[in-house]
């Protein structure tokens, strides 16, 4: 086989879970990836560690404060790594002439500039945050197609919905209408997280901790309470929207406990291929960082015999109400669906926070929609006052 040449690779959120598991598949390929630049908001003391294993170029923090307490720990480990902090300097290491590959692993609205400026200066983009693309749609997926960027799906059911697409639909980002190659539906499977069995008048008692606990997977808090929720899945029916190009009926949410199938497309024929492994971010994360070769991920091969059994139902809207307000957001279109992602971004901080119940998360989110009609987004600025106005709305609903 022919050697591939050495990726450089930023990695936005590196001290996230998914940039904890990136890291730990580039450490498993040092001939084939450098690490260009690492980032993180306030996590210094990890960020430093990272930083001491993968001597970046470029190390980015939130604040001014952070940036010299990681200067002080580089310094003492004799480390050249530049330290910047602040936005723009997360949007120059996403679109820096000597990165190639950016993966993006913020958590929420926060993620959006430096994922853009990814799209815009053509990267390879490992796109892990969904919300990004959940509250810009048509203008990140514009940014995409006119730069000629590659965007590889990092979350498990879309990076399994691409690699069961036919080879020329994956390839051909301008190519956006499943049924002409022979999609009937997609069927993203999903958990149901920790509460699927549990009895919905008890529901507004649950604690952060116990809604942060997942049954199959480890993630951060926010995406853990989503999971929760059903919040994610709704994000990913969004996100399965813009990345492939279905539409709202097109995509069926199918409850899979198990968390063995990632997710599946059913054709025309009657042919149904899934894509299945053990639920772990590094299969997704090494198939797109290796795309369209294969590496090792350090992720055990999937025995089907110790799992025995794989069950499969229909999600309940009156249990998971976040489910059908994403649906509806998809299907209003315009700003509806970055209001949503700004609303349940507010109300799931309140709530692990401790200063709203569970329940009040998907309330909170249904008000502000109804309060706040929907317009046509053409640029960012427009974009970024609906997300300010839905999240000045919940803000005053909670107080
Ligand atoms: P996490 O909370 O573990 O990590 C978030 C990262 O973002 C950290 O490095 C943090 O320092 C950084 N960050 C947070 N706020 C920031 C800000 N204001 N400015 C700059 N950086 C900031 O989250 P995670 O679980 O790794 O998830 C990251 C993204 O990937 C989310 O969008 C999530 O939906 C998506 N995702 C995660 C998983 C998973 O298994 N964890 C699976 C699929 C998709
Ligand atoms: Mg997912």
């Amino acid at each position: 086989m022919q050697k591939a040449s050495l990726q450089n690779i930023t990695i936005l959120g590196s001290t996230g879970s998914i940039g904890v598991s990136t890291l730990d598949v580039l450490a498993r390929h040092p001939e084939r990836y450098a690490v260009y630049a690492l980032t993180a908001y306030s996590h210094i003391t990890r960020l430093a560690e990272q930083c001491e294993k993968f001597q970046p170029q470029v190390a980015v923090v939130g604040t001014s404060e952070s940036a010299a307490q990681l200067s002080l720990l580089l310094q003492a480990k004799g480390l050249k790594t530049q330290v910047t902090y602040g936005e723009q300097a997360l949007c120059d290491v996403a679109s820096a002439a000597a990165c190639d590959t950016v993966m993006a692993a913020i958590v929420g609205a926060a993620g959006l500039a430096p994922s853009l400026a990814a799209a815009r200066a053509g990267k390879k983009i490992l796109l892990a945050n969904k919300e990004a693309l959940v509250m810009s749609g048509q203008l990140f997926i514009d940014a995409v197609r006119s730069s000629g960027a590659t965007l590889l799906p990092i979350d498990s059911e879309h990076n399994a919905i691409f690699q069961c697409l036919p080879h020329a639909y994956q390839r051909d980002q301008k190519q956006r209408d499943p049924r002409a190659v022979g999609v009937e539906k997609i069927l993203l499977t999903a958990s149901g997280g920790p509460f699927l069995h549990r009895a919905v008048e008890t529901l507004d008692a649950v604690t952060p901790d116990e809604a942060v606990a997942h049954p199959n997977w480890v993630m951060g808090r926010k995406i853990s309470v989503d999971s929760a929720t059903m919040m994610n899945k709704g994000l990913e029916v969004i996100e399965a929207h813009w990345l492939f190009g279905a539409a709202a009926s097109q995509i069926e949410v199918v409850i899979h406990p198990q968390s063995v199938i990632h997710s599946m497309v059913s054709y025309v024929d009657g042919s149904v291929l899934a894509q299945l492994g053990n639920p772990d971010m590094r299969t997704p994360i090494a198939h797109a960082l290796a795309y369209p070769e294969r590496i090792a991920s350090g992720v055990p091969a999937l025995d089907l015999t110790v799992i025995g059994q794989l069950q499969f139902t229909r999600p309940d809207f009156l249990r998971f109400p976040c489910l059908k307000l994403a649906y509806d957001a998809l299907i209003a279109g315009g700003s509806a669906a970055t209001i949503l992602n700004a609303a349940n971004e507010i109300a799931v901080q309140a709530f692990l926070d401790g200063k709203i119940g569970f329940r009040m998360i998907d309330q909170l989110i249904a008000r502000t929609m109804d309060k706040i009609s929907s317009c046509s987004i053409t640029d960012i600025d427009a974009l970024l006052e609906q997300d300010q106005f839905a999240r000045l709305t919940v803000r005053s609903f909670i107080s």
